[in-house]
């Protein structure tokens, strides 16, 4: 399985994917916003891009399906309930269905509500297992629940199935959102040792050659991942004593949801 991380360079501060069948040159596109940029690195590859597959019906997700479709044909994948938001959906999906791409990469995907009600993340089929997560996880952060989604679903995906991914899965999110996302951990953890770290190497990254962070690394410093973590439980509880005096782990993760939202 190659991956190719395309930086889209906007204001919302997309991350498109292309993966591909290092056999065939078979590809599929993840969330192809920039589907110009898209297209020119799959002709630069010598890739085929004949799926395109859509984390979620936001815009920023969407925008870019028809340039792709116009330009190669490729089919669109999306979850199996989208159809009446995403147009000209040519395969619904759902949890456990697999992807395939060429002969020899296998996509898993997982149904993760939260961030919209119809929301896949990918998970490879690979010795070190790659996670496309979309607007579910980011880089030491989680999605927000806005537009069309609900903070206790995206709890649920978190506890339910993030939590049990496997420590060296790598991370490719939707969005960069890294530096934000740390600062915001330090402000709920100020002596997150791993955050402090990251923040100092990674403020000022090149996002074309944005860092790729491990699930062991995000139980690290993603506050999201740390609802256990005294520190972060113990400043919680200072401030909000409506908390009670030991808040469990869902109780601790919609306050930090909801704190992130005016932070
Ligand atoms: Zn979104
Ligand atoms: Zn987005």
């Amino acid at each position: 399985m190659i991956v190719e991380q395309i930086w889209t360079g906007n204001a919302y501060r997309n991350f498109n994917y292309l993966i591909a069948c290092p056999e065939t040159g078979d590809a599929l596109a993840i969330d192809p916003l920039d589907y110009t940029k898209c297209l020119a690195v799959a002709k630069e590859r010598g890739w085929t891009i004949s799926q395109v597959l859509n984390t979620h019906e936001h815009g920023d997700h969407t925008g870019g399906n028809q340039g792709v479709v116009k330009a190669t044909g490729a089919a669109i994948i999306a979850h199996k309930n989208d159809g009446g938001r995403i147009p000209n959906m040519d395969r619904g999906v759902g949890a456990g269905d697999v992807i395939k791409v060429g002969n020899t990469v296998e996509l898993e995907c997982l149904d993760t509500p939260g961030h919209t009600m119809c929301h896949i993340c990918l998970l490879s089929h690979t010795d070190q297992p790659a996670l496309f997560s979309g607007d579910t996880l980011f880089n030491a952060g989680a999605g927000n629940c806005h537009n069309g989604g609900h903070p206790e679903e995206l709890y649920e995906t978190f506890s339910s199935q993030l939590d049990l991914l496997g420590e060296d899965t790598l991370l490719y999110p939707g969005h960069d959102y890294l530096i934000n996302n740390l600062e915001f951990t330090l402000d709920r953890e100020p002596d997150n040792r791993a955050a402090t770290d990251m923040l100092e190497s990674y403020r000022g990254q090149d996002p074309d050659n944005a860092l790729v962070t491990t699930l062991s690394q995000e139980r690290e410093m993603n506050t999201f991942f740390r609802l256990q973590s005294p520190a972060v439980v113990e400043k919680l509880i200072a401030e909000f004593p409506e908390l009670g005096d030991k808040p469990d782990a869902k109780a601790v993760f919609l306050k930090l949801r909801e704190l992130r939202n005016s932070w």
